[in-house]
């Protein structure tokens, strides 16, 4: 028997182009494409030596020379999944103006699946109106995947196999949720999750190095192909992002400081706007479950001074994801100690050098927004890019997936 989305399953897929979907239907596979976020590959790089952008393409080699039809970088979903993003947060602002006692503030970031599930099963619909409705860049590269992309290359959603390369196994969680199986075309968005720690078991069963692998670059179906590392950390949120679109478009400040004060520990920090000496706007970044229980407990007092939470399950967030290769100290979780904190200072440096994304200036987005979102804002756009939550019995989310 073969655990769904593991290793195991993606080496069959490779070899029989073929794959049981979730629904237990067999399809036969035309395409498999892979898409590289950029936290795994960080800790790739890491592990076997690399400047990061020699383990993209040795990574890009590696799986395909396994059969992988299209290896592709995920920097245009992180963009669409930030541009979403600082528009809702921007519409929730405004409705909190006009409806003081509405839940719409403080918009709870919504990318990571460990906080996402624990917020459903912990706090059940208390917490559900504040968690914002924008997919995570691992959802929306899936839609663009099997919606967008395979109609460019005239299949069917069913016929192409996606395989993400991700930081946690939270993802696999993610992947397999029922809002992100489309009834419509039959099939998830992602078939397949595959962590850092699974690719360097990958190698090292097949007895090799990343080093060994050919090089390749990244297919780009959508402008250039490259990892880019987008403004803030590495640690997979978009506080600054949203925080200086805020200031724009809510008060017309454009020359936004983004200076954060550390609070109780580095793991939860917060930056504020001014305006006539008023703060109007203040913005927290609250890593770990420590955090996050402290976040949940002053929301519930109605004691939180927020209007917006960039919130991650993993302290110092996904560089320091629980799948992440623990380089030097085996594979033991350092998460909040001294190693997973040197790992995660050695991961930031790589990070900052990979060429920066600009979303706005992104011109395939434009394209991506007219010629199949109907436009910004449209009920299509919303449909795609957005998705919901609901509060759950922790029995209706057991997976058969291998922690
Ligand atoms: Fe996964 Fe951790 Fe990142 Fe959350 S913070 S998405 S659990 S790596």
């Amino acid at each position: 028997l073969i655990t769904k989305q593991s290793q195991e399953e993606l080496l069959k897929v490779f070899s029989d182009r073929k794959y049981t979907d979730s629904k237990g239907v067999v399809k036969d596979v035309s395409l498999i494409v892979i898409s590289l976020s950029p936290q795994p590959i960080l800790s790739l790089a890491a592990r076997y030596k690399l400047p990061p952008e020699h383990a993209t393409n040795k990574l890009a080699g590696y799986f395909k020379s396994l059969g992988a039809d299209l290896v592709l970088d995920m920097t245009i979903a992180e963009d669409l999944s930030l541009l979403e993003a600082q528009q809702e947060f921007v519409q929730r602002y405004q409705d909190q103006q006009a409806d003081p006692n509405g839940k719409y503030l403080p918009m709870l970031a919504s990318s990571c699946p460990g906080w996402v599930c624990y917020a459903e099963k912990t706090h059940g619909n208390f917490i559900l109106p504040y968690i914002s409705t924008t997919k995570s860049p691992q959802q929306i590269m899936g839609s663009l995947v099997k919606q967008y992309l395979s109609r460019t290359k005239e299949l069917t959603p069913g016929e192409v196999y996606h395989v993400t390369v991700m930081p946690c196994y939270d993802k696999k969680l993610e992947a397999s949720r029922e809002e992100f199986y489309n009834d419509l075309l039959s099939c998830h968005d992602v078939d397949c999750v595959i962590t850092a720690i699974e690719l360097e078991q990958m190698l090292d069963n097949s007895n090799m190095s990343l080093n060994d692998a050919e090089s390749s670059s990244l297919d780009s179906p959508w402008g250039e192909g490259a990892v880019r590392r987008h403004r803030g950390s590495g640690s997979g949120g978009g506080a600054d992002h949203v925080f200086l679109y805020g200031a724009e478009q809510l008060f017309g400040e454009t020359d936004a400081q983004l200076v954060y004060r550390n609070l109780r520990n580095p793991d939860f920090k917060e930056v504020t706007l001014e305006r006539d000496g008023k703060e109007v706007l203040r913005f927290a970044i609250a890593n770990g479950f420590r955090n996050i229980q402290n976040l949940v407990q002053k929301l519930k007092r109605g004691k939180s001074p927020y209007h917006y939470v960039e919130v991650m399950a993993c302290p110092s967030g996904c560089l320091n994801g629980g799948a992440q290769v623990r380089v030097g100290g085996g594979q033991a979780r350092a998460a909040g100690g001294e190693a997973g904190r040197e790992l995660v200072l050695r991961l930031e440096t790589l990070y900052s050098q990979l060429p920066l994304a600009t979303p706005v200036e992104n011109k395939f987005l434009r394209k991506l927004y007219t010629d199949w979102l109907d436009g910004k804002d449209s009920d299509k756009a919303k449909a795609v890019l957005h998705t919901t939550y609901r509060a759950v019995e922790k029995s209706d989310i057991a997976l058969n997936i291998k922690w």
